[in-house]
Protein backbone atom coordinates (compact mmCIF):
# COMPACT_ATOMS: atom_id res chain seq x y z
CA UNK A 1 0.00 0.00 0.00
CA UNK A 2 1.10 3.74 -0.63
CA UNK A 3 0.14 6.58 1.41
CA UNK A 4 -0.18 10.15 -0.92
CA UNK A 5 -1.70 13.42 -0.14
CA UNK A 6 -5.10 13.61 -2.09
CA UNK A 7 -8.29 15.50 -2.12
CA UNK A 8 -10.93 13.33 0.21
CA UNK A 9 -14.32 14.04 -1.59
CA UNK A 10 -16.01 12.98 1.71
CA UNK A 11 -13.79 15.53 4.00
CA UNK A 12 -13.60 17.90 1.12
CA UNK A 13 -9.90 18.40 2.07
CA UNK A 14 -6.39 17.54 1.11
CA UNK A 15 -5.70 14.29 3.47
CA UNK A 16 -3.07 11.48 3.38
CA UNK A 17 -4.30 8.81 2.02
CA UNK A 18 -3.50 5.17 1.34
CA UNK A 19 -4.10 2.68 -1.66
CA UNK A 20 -5.75 -0.84 -0.97
CA UNK A 21 -3.48 -1.65 -3.27
CA UNK A 22 0.53 -2.48 -3.34
CA UNK A 23 3.73 -2.91 -4.54
CA UNK A 24 3.10 -4.60 -8.38
CA UNK A 25 -0.47 -4.67 -7.91
CA UNK A 26 -0.53 -1.17 -7.57
CA UNK A 27 1.62 -0.54 -10.53
CA UNK A 28 -0.02 -2.91 -12.87
CA UNK A 29 -3.47 -1.49 -11.56
CA UNK A 30 -1.78 2.16 -12.71
CA UNK A 31 -0.83 0.51 -16.14
CA UNK A 32 -4.14 -0.54 -17.05
CA UNK A 33 -7.53 0.26 -16.45
CA UNK A 34 -8.66 -1.49 -13.42
CA UNK A 35 -10.18 1.23 -10.71
CA UNK A 36 -7.75 2.30 -8.04
CA UNK A 37 -9.39 2.47 -4.50
CA UNK A 38 -8.08 4.65 -1.73
CA UNK A 39 -8.99 5.20 2.09
CA UNK A 40 -8.70 8.23 4.43
CA UNK A 41 -8.57 6.70 8.22
CA UNK A 42 -10.23 9.45 9.97
CA UNK A 43 -10.62 8.88 13.86
CA UNK A 44 -14.16 9.78 14.59
CA UNK A 45 -15.97 9.87 11.09
CA UNK A 46 -15.02 5.96 10.30
CA UNK A 47 -12.63 5.49 7.14
CA UNK A 48 -13.49 7.07 3.81
CA UNK A 49 -13.16 4.71 0.59
CA UNK A 50 -13.35 5.77 -2.69
CA UNK A 51 -11.92 5.42 -6.53
CA UNK A 52 -9.94 7.79 -7.50
CA UNK A 53 -9.98 9.76 -10.98
CA UNK A 54 -8.36 10.01 -13.96
CA UNK A 55 -6.44 13.28 -12.97
CA UNK A 56 -5.40 11.53 -10.07
CA UNK A 57 -4.51 8.48 -11.02
CA UNK A 58 -2.07 10.33 -13.40
CA UNK A 59 -0.54 11.75 -9.92
CA UNK A 60 -0.73 8.70 -8.29
CA UNK A 61 1.57 7.08 -11.14
CA UNK A 62 3.66 10.17 -10.70
CA UNK A 63 4.66 9.86 -6.99
CA UNK A 64 4.48 6.35 -7.39
CA UNK A 65 7.36 6.46 -10.31
CA UNK A 66 9.64 9.32 -8.00
CA UNK A 67 9.07 6.48 -5.52
CA UNK A 68 7.80 9.78 -3.49
CA UNK A 69 5.21 7.24 -1.71
CA UNK A 70 5.35 5.66 1.56
CA UNK A 71 4.85 2.19 1.30
CA UNK A 72 3.39 0.04 4.06
ZN1 LIG B 1 -11.80 11.82 4.35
Amino acid sequence: MASFEIHCPTCNKKVTATTLLGGSDLTSALTSDAPIKVIHLTEDQGDHIWTIGIEERKNLANVVAKELVRWS
